[in-house]
């Protein structure tokens, strides 16, 4: 997210001290790990390592991580559940945060309205919503990432978005300063907020409506019955591509006949075009190759450029 001194090059002695580093400066809670593979932390099951890993234990310790970041001009990077993310098989130069601590674990239920830190799965907001009989996230139930994942990503399924939903957003900027902020205060569009580009989200107020329990019940399962009808089991990122205007990818991919191509370990979803699964032992290099196959077959038959909606982060 920054942009930093390349530490690529840099002897294992001064990465170590990096490590070191940043574990004098924060609480003894917060998890700081060397070379800790990515592909631990993807969806997809790809991904070689970050130099070094940290799970902040508090907000005070993810400031104080972020001012380190700063003054050592390292690069870092926000992880949430990595379900939207392709990490490259030489992994991340750098600092990878994960809000997965305790602290931006927690979800309060205040009447209507549900306080979530980042950390949560998406799927625990729509779960605690309906056992409190309050409407209005069920969407969120088969989405595999973070609330910090939804919110970066807008993230939406069966007509629903997060931001419809989104009274405000508790978020930190990069020198540590903490504001709430306001939907109208912040870019969002499609499949995206921009102002978490440049901003952490740590946790959001979701306002609900109250709703009978059975009605949410029916409607989630509804849609978990739609959803694994139509998307493959195996480990995957998602859709893989944003939708081009013309046409939805997964029937692009579909009619120019790639169901089922595969490179290495990796695979183009028979029942979902638009999902690439990792049938075991992938690599990010399979899964970018298959990607470069689709796009190259898409311009030449269809004249249709296809853009990656999943992030790809790291070195080759
Ligand atoms: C099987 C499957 C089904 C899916 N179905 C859907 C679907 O129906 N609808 C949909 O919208 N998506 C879907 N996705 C994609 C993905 O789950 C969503 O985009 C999700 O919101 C990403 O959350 P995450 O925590 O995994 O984020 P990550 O993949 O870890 O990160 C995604 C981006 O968010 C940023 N980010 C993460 N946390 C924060 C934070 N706290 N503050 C600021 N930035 C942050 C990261 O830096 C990165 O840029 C699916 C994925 C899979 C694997």
């Amino acid at each position: 997210m920054t942009l930093a001194a390349d530490i690529s090059e840099m002897p294992t002695q001064i990465k170590n001290n990096f490590a070191d580093e940043l574990a004098a400066r924060v609480s003894s809670a917060t998890l700081i790990r060397r070379d800790e593979p990515m592909a631990k932390h993807t969806t997809l099951r790809v991904g070689g390592p970050a130099d070094v890993y940290v799970e902040p234990a508090s907000e005070a310790d993810l400031a104080l991580v972020l001012q380190w970041c700063g003054e050592r001009c390292v690069k870092f990077f926000i992880l949430g559940r990595g379900s939207n993310l392709i990490v490259r098989d030489g992994g991340f130069r750098g600092v990878v945060i994960c809000l997965s601590s305790p602290e931006f674990s927690r979800i309060e239920i205040d009447g209507v309205r549900i306080r979530a830190g980042a950390g949560v799965k998406q799927k625990n907001v729509a779960v605690e919503a309906k056992r409190n009989g309050l409407s209005g996230v069920e969407f969120l139930e088969g989405i595999p990432g973070s609330i910090g994942g939804a919110l970066r990503m807008n993230a939406g399924a069966m007509g629903g978005e997060t931001f419809n939903a989104v009274e405000s957003v508790r978020v930190m900027d990069f020198a540590g300063n903490i504001s709430e902020l306001s939907p109208p205060e912040m870019l969002v569009t499609y499949r995206s907020c921009a102002t978490l580009k440049n901003h952490i989200a740590l946790g959001a107020v979701f306002q609900c409506k109250p709703e009978p329990r059975e009605e949410i019940e029916k409607r989630m399962k509804a849609y978990s019955e739609m959803r694994w009808s139509s998307q493959p089991a195996a480990p995957s990122a998602g859709c893989m591509f944003k939708n081009p205007p013309a046409i939805p990818a997964g029937k692009l991919i579909d009619e120019l006949g790639l169901k089922g191509a595969k490179v290495g370990g990796a695979r183009i979803s028979q029942e979902h075009g638009n999902f690439l699964v990792n049938d075991g032992g992938a690599m990010a290099k399979d899964v970018l190759e298959l990607i470069e196959i689709l796009r190259a077959k898409a311009r030449a038959e269809r004249g249709i450029d296809l853009h990656t909606e999943v992030e790809i982060v790291g070195e080759d």
